[in-house]
């Protein structure tokens, strides 16, 4: 029996969610309010309330007395881990309004937000409530006479910031290993993706989250985002966005109390695409690594770096596919690709393929807004044949579903196209042989390398990147240690 889908329009419609921010475990209205308009179609879906720094400061404070009188780290972890597990289900028994939320607030086909975004953020926060007892301290032996211990102690209040284009997987990816080790939380979202942010926070206080363990603070980056990253009372700040801001972050940081920060940034990531490879696998691939999400992801396969001698086979192939990943309504539950996030992001889109088209390579397909009649913003996959590996299109990250083609002749060639940019995020290599698959992706300097598939993963394997992408992964054991301290215990015994 195939499962009906769900009427997305009509819960579109009908979801009832939170608007205000969440300070202490209760819902307040912040110095400001924002309307939160919709990709789809141009019109206001909510009106939010948006943070100042005095409301900012609120929330540190909330967080800071949760943590100090230990009512979420002193609480056993088996309770922990019970609260996290119990907010996992939550999710998904709610998966449908998230996804649509996601659908509302950013233009993801909400099919697509349930089955890959609240399937990610329910398995998140099962896997970080599973493993917070399984992660132990240490006794290193340090001779008869004493006792050393190492603990692993909660880095106190964190701020985590994040961006638009996954709202709740990236958040929970940050929520879920600072919780887990015991730290409080003030959760800064985009500006333009709140509410399912809201909504996520609403389930994890009916999951059993005590008051001020997780606060919510909607608001701008330049007031409410800054604020967080500067105040003297975080000890961590974690985020995901872009490469400038995150130089703005670790400004705010070294210069308030010169708190821990992690940055997963931008990324301008490659398929390189070697004649011994499958080639319709790979071109199938790159062309959905950089269409999927309507490009919106950091990981995106946005150059296909291809071999001279079988790019005319694969171009075709990556067409075909363009053809098929055409915008449409995000609520369509047949829609291959929704909307870009925001007028704004749809502006700089289109920017960045002007400027980039004016600078160097032949258009083949896409270039300019689609579907304008609905008010919405909407971009079509866009493939550029012929791009100079200095150009705009090669170097610029443009988030939106742009795909740069670049050809090489040698194995060394492509490794120094590859890793011809300021971004270290991620790449695939497709050959089939091994030793080339070996040396190729031990040449690239990328956090993650794929070899033969692309955006393949795992919560037991770390996501993040080197250079200009940024530093501390999200995901897997790892990710907990970013919002670990160690403490050394040294005992004297009378021995
Ligand atoms: P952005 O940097 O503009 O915004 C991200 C977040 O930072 C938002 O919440 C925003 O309000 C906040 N912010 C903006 N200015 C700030 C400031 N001065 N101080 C503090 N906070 C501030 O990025 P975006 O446009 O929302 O997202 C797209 C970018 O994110 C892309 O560059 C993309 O590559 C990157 N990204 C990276 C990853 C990754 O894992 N590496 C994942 C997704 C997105």
């Amino acid at each position: 029996m195939t499962a009906v889908a769900p009427d997305w329009a009509g819960l579109a419609a009908s979801v009832q969610f939170p608007t205000d921010l969440l300070v202490d475990g209760a819902w307040v209205a912040g110095a400001g309010r924002h309307e939160v308009v919709s990709p789809i179609d141009g019109r206001v879906v909510a009106d939010v309330a948006f943070a100042s720094a005095a409301d900012v400061d609120r929330a540190v404070s909330s967080a800071r007395t949760a943590f100090e009188d230990r009512r979420w780290a002193g609480m056993a972890p088996m309770d922990r881990k019970d609260v996290l597990v119990r907010w996992a289900h939550l999710v998904t028994e709610h998966a449908d309004q998230l996804a649509v939320l996601h659908a509302l607030e950013m233009g993801k086909p909400a099919r697509e937000a349930k089955a890959i975004d609240m399937r990610a953020v329910h398995r998140t926060l099962r896997w970080y409530g599973e493993a917070l007892d399984k992660v132990l301290d240490e006794m290193p032996k340090v001779g008869e006479s004493s006792w050393a211990m190492i603990e692993r102690e909660p880095a106190g209040v964190v701020g985590a910031i994040t961006p638009w284009n996954f709202p709740l997987t990236l958040a929970t990816w940050k929520i879920a290993p600072a919780l887990a080790v015991g730290c409080s939380m003030v959760l800064k979202p985009a500006e333009n993706s709140p509410l399912s942010a809201l909504y996520l926070a609403q389930l994890g206080l009916a999951a059993g989250l005590p008051e001020g363990v997780l606060n919510v603070v909607n608001g701008t980056g330049a007031e409410a985002g800054h604020a967080l990253a500067s105040h003297p009372d975080v000890d961590v700040i974690t985020f995901t966005g872009s490469t400038a801001t995150g130089r703005a972050i670790m400004t705010a940081a070294a210069q308030s109390n010169l708190k821990r920060s992690w940055l997963e940034l931008g990324g301008k990531g490659a398929n390189i695409v070697f004649p011994d490879a499958d080639l319709d696998k790979a071109a199938a691939t790159a062309a959905w690594s950089v269409f999927y999400n309507a490009g919106q992801m950091c990981s995106a396969g946005s150059r296909l770096l291809v071999h001279e001698s079988v790019k005319d086979e694969v171009l075709a192939k990556v067409l075909e596919v363009a053809a098929q990943m055409q915008p449409a309504n995000p609520l369509q539950d047949d829609a291959p690709i929704g909307s870009i996030a925001s007028a704004r992001q749809l502006d700089t889109v289109h920017r960045i393929v002007t400027d980039g088209l004016a600078d160097s390579g032949e258009l083949l397909t896409g270039g300019a807004p689609v579907l304008t009649e609905t008010g919405g913003s909407y971009y079509p996959p866009t493939v550029v044949d012929a791009v100079r590996p200095d150009s705009v299109l090669a170097q610029r990250e443009v988030f939106g579903p742009v795909l740069a083609v670049t050809t090489f002749g040698s194995d060394d060639e492509a490794l120094r196209l590859a890793n011809g940019t300021p971004y270290g995020l991620a790449s695939a290599v497709w050959t089939n042989d091994l030793t080339r698959a070996r040396r190729v992706s031990k040449g690239l300097r990328m956090g993650v390398v794929w070899v033969n598939c692309y955006e393949e993963g795992d919560l037991t394997v770390p996501f993040g990147g080197v250079k200009q992408s940024g530093f501390g992964s999200d995901k897997s054991l790892h990710a907990m240690d970013k919002f670990t301290d160690l403490k050394t215990t040294w005992i004297e015994l009378n021995a």
